[in-house]
Formats: structure tokens, sequence, C-alpha cells
């Protein structure tokens, strides 16, 4: 099969991680007989510079035109002092408008391999887990109205959802649940928010309309905030509204120990979505061959997933890396505490390279 990936490398380690990727894809591509063709646009602050806006026309028309998007990390210090819709970070929420994505996907799953990097007391981290939040991107309240009265020392956000803009992230999050464990926990405040009792609802009706087979709880979101530290083992998938996925998707990342193991894809009607790592353009290190790049060769795994319908080869990629971490290879920011060596970014991306001949 042929597809087009749109590449937006953005800023800092951003081109050094999406290059490693690409020959990851281009690797995957030759031993299943497919045909990726990448073409690169510029998105944050190389675009600032080269266009004078984080999001260029050109960049949402080939992004538009593309079957997918894989996208490095956008921002750094040099663009710091601009403000407002000047930003490099206004480029990611341009693209997920222009793309109409509403849906952002998480997974957060511990690596055998890495459970002395996990925070979690070791009895927690031996049982492993694998979760997947399922995140309402575009509503409640992040977009709602908002203001302050007129002499500025009261404030107000609001907190909106309709049944449309539930259900269609819900049936999201339970698609992928018949994939997985078929377990589904819904996250809400119900005890406190209207909105929560239309979610509630809602994710309700759709279960027992179109979902019988997958099993549906709910949880409050203290609690669940709770549990994701207690006992992670108990969820399969999670979905939530737009702030309660913001806070959980960090706090279960975090867990897993390393912040350059943890992909997202963003969703929305299309087959076409935007997949990327979760960690920032590290300008930290950018430049220093030090960026892990595996965050962002799972995003492809998750594109060719949820994209492109190309499970077996997205299991072979996550396969591929899951062994190499077992066989002990590690970069800079995975590395046991005291080891003397590691690998560079360009090396791990050589082992899995070479551990998928
Ligand atoms: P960051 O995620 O870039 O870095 C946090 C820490 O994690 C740094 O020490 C960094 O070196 C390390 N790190 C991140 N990715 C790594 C990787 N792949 N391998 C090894 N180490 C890695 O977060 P930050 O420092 O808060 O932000 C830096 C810039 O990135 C800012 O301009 C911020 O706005 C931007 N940012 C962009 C995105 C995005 O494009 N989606 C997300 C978050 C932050």
């Amino acid at each position: 099969m042929e597809f087009n990936i749109a590449l937006v490398p953005g800023d800092g380690i951003g081109p050094e991680i999406v290059g490693s990727t690409v020959k990851v894809l281009e690797k995957t591509a030759s031993k299943f007989g497919h045909t990726f063709n990448f073409t690169t646009y510029l998105a944050g602050g190389c675009a600032i510079d080269e266009y004078g806006e984080p999001l260029p026309k050109v960049t949402v028309d080939g992004c538009l035109a593309s079957d997918s998007v894989l996208l490095g990390a956008v921002g750094g210090p040099k663009w710091d002092h601009l403000s407002g819709n000047s930003r490099p970070e206004k480029a990611l929420l341009g693209l997920r408008k222009a793309l109409g994505l509403y849906t952002n996907l998480r997974p957060a799953a511990l690596q055998p391999a890495l459970a002395s990097a996990c925070v979690l007391r070791p009895d927690i981290a031996e049982k492993g887990f694998d979760l997947m939040i399922v995140r309402e991107l575009t509503g409640g309240i992040y977009f709602g109205e908002r203001g302050r009265n007129e002499s500025g020392n009261a404030a107000f956000d609001t907190e909106a959802y309709s049944v449309m803009e539930i259900e269609r992230v819900a049936r999201r999050a339970f698609e992928i649940a018949r994939k997985r464990r078929k377990h589904l926990t819904s996250i809400d405040k119900a005890n406190v928010l209207e909105t929560s009792r239309l979610w509630r609802e809602t994710v309700h009706r759709l279960g027992q309309t179109e979902f019988p087979d997958v099993l549906l709880d709910d949880m409050y979101v203290d609690n669940a905030a709770m549990q994701i530290i207690r006992a992670p083992s108990f969820f399969d998938v999670i979905v939530t509204s737009n702030m309660f996925g913001d806070i959980l998707s960090d706090e279960a990342s975090q867990v897993t120990g390393s912040i350059g193991l943890l992909a997202s894809a963003s969703l929305g009607d299309s087959s076409r979505g935007m997949y990327e790592p979760i960690h920032g353009s590290a300008p930290d290190i950018a430049g220093k061959d030090l960026a892990n790049p595996i965050a962002t060769i799972l995003s492809a795994a998750m594109m060719l997933r949820y994209s492109f319908n190309l499970s077996e080869e997205a299991d072979f990629i996550e396969q591929t890396v899951s062994k190499v971490l077992q066989d002990g290879w590690r970069t800079a920011d995975i590395k046991e505490p005291g080891a003397e060596s590691w690998l560079s970014g360009s090396q791990m991306t050589e082992k899995i390279l070479s551990e998928m001949e």
C-alpha cells in the first residue's frame, strides 16, 4: 500500500527524532512491501524565522493533502519573547483545528525492562500496566466562555459539552477498547458537575446500544488520580473530558518513568491523524545527539495502527523497541542510575534498525 506522510519536524530535537523515525518507517515499508512518501513542512519557531508566522498556509495545505502527519515538537528560548498568536505553540492548536482533530490518545505502558525507572512502589510496578487515555480535545472549559468582572477581581471559565461532542469521543474510545482488553472507564465528576452527568448518561447510552461487548465503568476524577498511582493495572482504556484528560494523561505518563518513550495521537472523523511524542523540543539537548527517538518512533507505530490500519506493522515496530530495551540498550534519559555508558540518539536508532533486519 502507498501512503503520503507530512513531516513537521519543528524545532530543537524535532528534526533529529523525526529523522530517526523516517528511517524506521522506511525499513518497515520495505519489509512489508509498502511505500511511504514523505514531504517536510515547517511549523513553530523555524516557520516564524522563514515565513514570519508559526503555521504558514503551505504547511496547513500540505498536512490536509496528506494521509497523516508526523510532528516532532515546536518552541524554544529563541521565540520565548513572542506573545499570543505569534508563539510557536500556536502551530499545534492551529494544526489540530485545521485537521478537525477532537480526540487525543495517550498510551502509558510500563515497559517491563524499565520497571526500575518507574516511580511507583515496586510491588505495584512489578504487576505492570498498559493503559490508553482518550481525551476530548476541542471542547470543555478550555474553549468555553470566560471573562472577568469590570473591576477585574473576579473571573469565570465555563465547562460546556454537547451530546454530539461526548458521543464522538466516546465512540472512538469504545472502538479502541474493543481492539484491546474490552474495558472502558469513563472519568467524570458527576457528583458535582452537570456536564459530567450528561457525559455519564451519554457514554452509558452509547455503550448499551453500540458496544454491549465492552465492559464500561465510571470513576470520579479525584479517585482516578489516586488509582493511577495505587492500581494502574486496573485500567485498560480511559475516556474523559479535555481538562481531566490533560491532567490525568500527564500523571499517567510520569508514572512510567520516562518522557522520552511516550507517544500520542490526535484523531478526528477522517482516518488522517497527527502523531507526535508527548515531550517538547528539549532545547537543552538539541543538536547534541542525546535525544531519545523512541517516543516519536512509537508515535509512528500508532499512525500505522490508527490511520493506515496496518496493525501487524505497528506491532512489529513496538515489539522491536521493546526487545531493544529488554536487551538493556538505553539512551541517557533512561539509563540506570550510576550507569557509565549509554547510546546516543543515532546509535539507538541504528540498534532499532538492526533489530528490524
Ligand atoms: P521538554 O519536554 O522539551 O523537556 C523537558 C526535559 O525532558 C528536558 O530536560 C529535556 O532534555 C528532556 N527530554 C524531552 N524529550 C526528550 C527526549 N526525546 N530524549 C531525552 N530527553 C528528553 O519540555 P520543556 O523543557 O518544558 O519545553 C521546551 C520547549 O518545548 C518549550 O519551548 C515548550 O514550549 C516546548 N514544548 C513543545 C511541545 C510540543 O511541541 N508538543 C510540548 C511541550 C513543550
